[in-house]
């Protein structure tokens, strides 16, 4: 196994911020977030030593959870399905078959440092390695980051990669989580991207509105409210727990700025791999304003194997949601192949009433 990455906090090399905007980021990622295992256990309400901890599973991948995310955990539950998303366990140092440390062949899919382009018509800046929180199962958790953000001069190599190719009509910034990101650093990221005549729309993948909502700051709705692309905000939940009051006003906030509002998850054995969790996952995305996009299959990164649910399983469970909820509250199973040119998709497959039964039309408005 490659050793995975070390991030920083904030590495990605985009000129600098102001003092000021630094020591208002630097508060926000250390004092709101846990790093020990001591801490999580006090704040979880759990007994030391924490089930399963082992320092080697942090070694390369270190433990880092917002205090408010925390607060989102049962109290003393150490199957609590927010926790077993931040705890490093020592599931997470056996060796699987069919694991490794790129496992949708990302490092082939760079166009230049920082630049990746997976789909047509579609690109993806790795603007930071940093996260607000270290989800267990992260695909990229063994992401060359040093090698393969967007920094300074990389920045400006990429978007000159971009400017060349006209065919690239859609930027989406990633990272790590580019909230991570200062107002500041994004303004001029967004500035620059506008610049290009044929990139038509900008999108966002960022779990931080879900773990930190108090980054949806003034800022941050002057910069999406100054956007002059279309943009999408695709967030990350996996839980129902994980929609507290905190999350709906940030969501609220966001969806004033008209910008487009979707959810991606990832199916995680033990945490939301049940049809009640997922139905009230979707049920309380949409009461917050967004819609269930993707629920993503595993991607088969070392150190998350335990998480896995296997296809048949998976496809039942979407299945069985489906039969619950309207088909907008039901997201798309979907797989990342390597090569592929677009995700598969496993389910909701389409499915033929038998002559007589009650089948639901699809058709008409
Ligand atoms: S926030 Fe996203 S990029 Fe960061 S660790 Fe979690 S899944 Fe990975």
């Amino acid at each position: 196994m490659r050793a995975p990455h070390k991030r920083a906090a904030y590495d990605n090399g985009i000129p600098p911020p102001p003092p000021e905007r630094t020591a208002a980021l630097a508060t926000l990622n250390m004092a709101d977030c846990i790093t020990t295992p001591a801490a999580l256990a006090a704040a979880a309400h759990l007994p030391p030593p924490l089930p399963g901890y082992v320092p080697a599973a942090a070694a390369g991948f270190p433990l880092k959870v917002p205090r408010s995310f925390v607060a989102r955990m049962a109290p003393g539950d150490p199957r609590d399905p927010l926790l077993r998303q931040v705890l490093p366990t020592v599931a997470e140092l056996a060796s699987v078959p069919g694991f490794g440390p790129d496992p949708v062949g990302e490092r082939a899919a760079a166009r230049s440092p920082g630049l990746l382009q997976k789909y047509r018509g579609r690109a993806l800046l790795i603007t930071t390695a940093a996260c607000a929180v270290h989800c267990r199962y992260c695909f990229r958790r063994a992401f060359p980051y040093a090698e393969q953000s967007a920094g300074t001069a990389r920045l400006r190599a990429a978007l000159a990669a971009i400017a060349r190719d006209e065919s690239l009509e859609e930027i989406i910034l990633s990272g790590g989580d580019p909230l991570s990101l200062s107002n500041t650093r994004l303004t001029a990221l967004s500035n620059s991207l506008s610049a290009i005549a044929h990139v038509r729309r900008l999108r966002v993948h960022t779990r931080t509105p879900v773990v930190l909502p108090s980054r949806i700051d003034d800022g941050f709705i002057a910069w999406l409210q100054g956007l002059k692309l279309p943009t999408v905000l695709v967030l990350h939940a996996n839980h129902p727990n994980e929609i507290n009051s905190e999350v709906r006003a940030a969501c609220a906030r966001l969806r004033a700025t008209g910008v487009t509002l979707l959810n991606q998850s990832v199916l995680l054995k033990g945490v939301n791999d049940e049809v009640p969790a997922l139905a009230e996952l979707s049920r309380r995305l949409f009461a917050a304003g967004v819609l269930p996009y993707y629920i993503h299959a595993l991607d088969p990164v070392s150190g998350a194997a335990h998480f896995a649910v296997g296809d048949r399983r998976a496809r039942r469970l979407l299945g069985d949601l489906a039969a619950q909820l309207p088909g907008y509250l039901v997201p798309r199973l979907v797989r990342e192949i390597e090569g592929a040119p677009a995700k598969v998709t496993l389910a909701p497959r389409l499915s033929v009433p038998r002559a007589g039964s009650h089948g639901t039309s699809t058709g008409g408005c």
